[in-house]
């Protein structure tokens, strides 16, 4: 089991990009009188049988700090003549940047980062980039006689999370060379290789991903309009695959993702990727079909394709193949586990296009950009990032499925329901950690020691869970006592033989708190591994002499205050007052001199440290062995870990729901039959906008009602289709609005909805235009892109789709305007009779409810005081017959005379003008 020597210092370093290096240890000395018990494994593992060493609860040992980072060098020329790799002639550099420019022409498209001592350096262009962009001192380095000086910046080792963290968060990739062994052989350079490529997409480390959202790496394979999409998380180990028509269902598809990497084999910038995301352009043979099928066959370890449902999906077959090729370039030497690839199809789920998630706020406010003031941000108690991402996610994907939303309903109906439960479920949740990411990094062999402690922790709560949920009786709202039966909660009630066994196994070897470095031992527990005991029982007894040789030395020179001390770099010393310094035995050597202590060795002591350095050397490389052992162990349950993993994500999801509806005095809405005379129903009582309301601090929210949705057969209800809202600026409109796509969207992901009662029918799309979003940026007019929007509506719109329109035709003249705004209302209630509600200053265009039956007038109320408008909030049936317009102008100071002005020429517009429309 053992490596040998001459694998150690490489097995030692690798795997430990973001951990904290080994010790730097003074050469190691042996010497034939101190070095006289053996250390072969038989050996050792005697002398643990011999002196059994018992577990203990051992402290963290403290952290070494790292040298402080040295300017490298100091010159500091602007403007350098290498600035690019390709400028220089490799056969005249130095061995050592003949060596960095051959590994940055296999990788262009890179940062390439190079390790030189406490550094992690590059040079020509990359040195330039990186000066720039991370604020560095852009130095140089001797490239050799004939070049002299290239450009150089670099940071410190020990930072390079950090740094990465930056450069991969500004889309670029990074490719880190380290060294490979610890001393170089005789003449030749320290080895040294890419040891990890670090991509947007790609990346896994704690630092470098946000903990509350997928990072999804896609890869696109287009033939004329049709596109395969694969989509993956390679931290949570989510693989999907689809294929469909239309390049801009793509463009859609891939913002809503928020895809981190997109991956394609072309050049350029094709149109139907978003500005906003990486691109990064790939050879074509791996999204080859006999490529792409040799790579999933190997990966997945199959012997046929025909299980995965991809027969219908050959472009996404494709696109499955590249990324996964690009995965395994991108990770040399380790496979980051990823599951089968699942299919989707549009009409899986609610489809929200770019402009809608916008306007409804989804995941982000439109001003700010940010989480605060959003929908996730109202209903997100989630308490673990599993269950955050796991929210986010149903947040932009609602469900389209009766079932399937029920099913979730009723989760969050019990957990809502059986307070006790939900409470008690949450404080167990609470500490359970991302066993989902965990689960990976263990896979990909990056996990450190705290991640499988993390881990162990995580998976102990499983039966805990099981247990609550097994025996908890929650209250009906009949007020009968029953057990839980929702899938989502049952689920979880099992046992988890395997996954206990794993955390029991993990408690049993590593230590409760370990380091962050897995170079310097501490991780292991006493009693595991008879050979690390032995090591351990032999440094004990070097200890003791150490101790025994203090007390001889401190007799032997009189000098009561003498301690023997360690350094990291001078080693095991003696150390004495200055004022004692002069009386100390010949045999000391001095060795180093401070303000009030002079430091000796003895050649006996010297002589012992390089055993002792030794034998801690050994042991800390077999606690390293036994470490990636036990990490390679949990790597290969990553699986069952991330089934769990998946289950408790859901639950933490629904009781975050559950939590916000219990504490916001929310309602279960009901959903009717999507094949019932209801289908279409759009009813809500009393109906609250989630975020507004919690919002509002001063003033309490203004309930409203909405009933939408003629019934297909004979309509007996009443509902409108369409209803065009009226009323003055700032009264509640867009807000009344939104609620209403928020609700509707809300109860689709199965939460309960703040209102009083509602009863509604599963839509399958929400449009949403709402307030002038001007895009500046694409260099469009306000008005074009309200057009380009309501053409989307218009084309895309169904009779089961909400569409919610606010001010439209407002950015151009007002017979214009009036004119685009009363056509489109009329389409939609009478063409694709979609349920719309129309918000306008036009009240002309509640002329249109007494052409069209499925169409009603409602306004919202204000009263006008003579002093102020007071805005009550509340909407009602009916249009208010004038808009306030000039009664704003008044109240905002507009001398009486021009208001006065104002008036009489509106009577006179208003008398000569109507809408006549055949
Ligand atoms: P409009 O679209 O008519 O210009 P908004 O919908 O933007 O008006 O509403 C203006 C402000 O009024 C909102 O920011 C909100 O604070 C408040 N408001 C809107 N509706 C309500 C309500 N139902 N209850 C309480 N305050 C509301």
């Amino acid at each position: 089991m053992a490596a040998s020597s001459q694998q150690q210092p490489e097995l030692a370093l690798q795997g430990l990009l973001f951990a904290v290096e080994p010790a730097e240890t003074p050469a190691d000395k042996t010497d034939p009188e101190t070095d006289s018990a053996p250390l072969d494994e038989d050996a050792l593992t005697e002398d643990a049988n011999r002196r059994p060493r018992r577990r203990s609860r051992a402290k963290e040992k403290d952290q070494p700090t790292a040298a402080p980072a040295e300017p490298t060098t100091s010159d500091d020329s602007d403007l350098p003549p290498w600035h690019h790799h390709n400028l220089v002639d490799a056969e005249q550099l130095t061995p050592m940047l003949r060596h960095y420019v051959e590994l940055k022409a296999a990788h262009p498209e890179r940062v390439l980062l190079y390790r030189l001592g406490d550094f992690f350096e590059c040079f020509f262009e990359d040195a330039i980039q990186l000066s720039r962009l991370l604020e560095l001192t852009l130095t140089g380095k001797e490239g050799g006689k004939a070049i002299g000086r290239v450009p150089m910046a670099g940071i410190p080792h020990h930072a390079a999370e950090r740094y990465c963290a930056e450069l991969v968060g500004r889309g670029l990739s990074v490719a880190l060379c380290d060294q490979v062994e610890s001393t170089p052989a005789k003449g030749a350079l320290l080895k040294r290789e890419i040891t990890r490529v670090l991509t947007p997409g790609t990346v896994l480390e704690e630092g470098l991903l946000s903990a509350r959202r997928n990072n999804w790496l896609c890869a696109v394979v287009c033939e004329q309009s049709r596109w395969g999409l694969a989509v993956a998380d390679v931290s949570t180990g989510e693989f999907r695959v689809t294929e469909r028509d239309g390049s801009d269902l793509l463009h859609q598809e891939l913002l809503q993702v928020e895809a981190a990497e997109v991956l394609w084999p072309g050049e350029g910038q094709p149109s139907w990727c978003p500005d906003a995301l990486r691109l990064t352009a790939l050879a074509r043979t791996p999204f080859t079909s006999p490529e792409a099928r040799t790579t999933l066959l190997q990966r997945f370890r199959l012997a046929s394709l025909d299980g995965l449902g991809l027969g219908e999906m050959p472009l996404g077959l494709r696109a499955a193949g590249g990324l996964l090729r690009y995965l395994d370039d991108t990770q040399p030497g380790t496979c980051v586990p990823l599951e089968l690839p699942s299919t989707w199809q549009a009409g899986d789920q609610l489809v929200l296009d770019a402009a809608t998630r916008r306007n409804l706020e989804l995941t982000r406010t439109q001003l700010a950009g940010g989480l605060h003031g959003s929908l996730l941000w109202a209903l997100d108690r989630t308490h673990t990032a599993m269950g955050g991402r796991r929210l986010r996610r149903w947040i932009e994907a609602p469900l389209v499925d009766h079932a399937a939303i029920l099913g979730r309903q009723n989760g969050v109906s019990e957990l809502v329901n059986g307070r006790q439960l939900r409470v008690a479920l949450r404080r167990l949740l609470r500490p359970m950690g991302d066993l989902e990411r965990l689960a990976g990094r263990a896979g990909a062999g990056t996990a450190s020691a705290r991640d499988l402690v993390a881990l162990a922790d995580g998976l102990e709560r499983l039966p805990q869970l099981a247990g609550l949920i097994s025996n908890a009786v929650i209250q009906t709202t009949a007020g009968q006592h029953e057990p839980v039966s929702s899938p989502p909660l049952l689920a979880l009630a099992r046992p988890w033989p395997e996954l206990e066994a794993l955390a029991a196994e993990l408690r049993h070897v590593l230590l409760d708190t370990p380091p962050l470095s897995l170079s310097e031992g501490g991780l292991i527990h006493d009693g595991v591994d008879p050979q690390l005991d032995g090591l351990r029982n032999q440094l004990d007894d070097q200890e003791a002499w150490l101790a025994q040789q203090e007390a001889a030395e401190r007799s032997n020179s009189g000098i009561s205050t003498l301690k023997l001390q360690y350094h990291r770099t001078f080693g095991y010393f003696l150390a004495v007052s200055k004022a004692k310094a002069r009386t100390v035995p010949e045999h000391w050597i001095r060795r180093q001199t401070l303000a009030n202590e002079e430091r000796f060795v003895t050649p006996e002591l010297k002589a012992r440290e390089g055993r002792i350095l030794q034998l801690k050397a050994r042991a800390a490389q077999r606690e390293y062995e036994l470490f990636c052992n036990l990490r390679s162990h949990v790597g290969e349950q990553a699986a069952p870990i991330r089934a769990a993993a998946r289950l408790v994500a859901e639950l933490d999801a629904i009781a975050s729901l559950a939590e916000v509806a219990a504490t916001n005095n929310y309602c279960c809405p009901e959903l009717t039959e999507p094949s019932g005379p209801e289908a279409r129903l759009l009813q809500i009582e009393a109906g609250r906008h989630p975020v507004v309301e919690q919002l509002l601090v001063e003033a309490p929210f203004t309930p409203n009602d909405i009933q939408l949705g003629s019934l297909q057969a004979a309509d007996t209800s009443k509902n409108p289709d369409l209803i065009v809202l009226t009323g003055p600026n700032a009264s509640g409109k867009s807000c009344y609005l939104r609620q209403t796509g928020l609700l509707q969207l809300m109860a689709q992901i199965g939460s309960w909805i703040p209102a009083s009662r509602a009863r509604l029918g599963i839509t399958d799309r929400i449009f949403t235009r709402v307030g002038a979003g001007d895009d500046l940026a694409a260099g469009q007019s306000t008005f074009m892109v309200e057009m380009a929007e309501t053409a989307n509506i218009l084309h895309h719109a169904t009779s089961r789709s909400l569409v919610l329109l606010d001010e439209i035709g407002r950015g151009t003249a007002t017979f214009d305007g009036l004119s685009i705004a009363w056509a489109v209302a009329e389409y939609l209630a009478e063409e694709i009779g979609a349920r719309s509600v129309f918000a306008t200053h036009y009240h002309e265009l509640n002329e249109l409810a007494d052409q069209l039956p499925n169409v009603a007038n409602a306004q919202v109320l204000v009263e006008d005081t003579g002093n102020e408008l007071r805005f009550l909030h509340r909407v009602v049936k009916g249009g208010a017959n004038r808009s306030y317009g000039i009664e704003a102008a008044r109240l905002a100071g507009v001398p009486p005379a021009v208001v006065l002005r104002a008036r009489q020429v509106l009577g006179r517009i208003e008398a000569n003008s109507h809408v006549a429309v055949a």
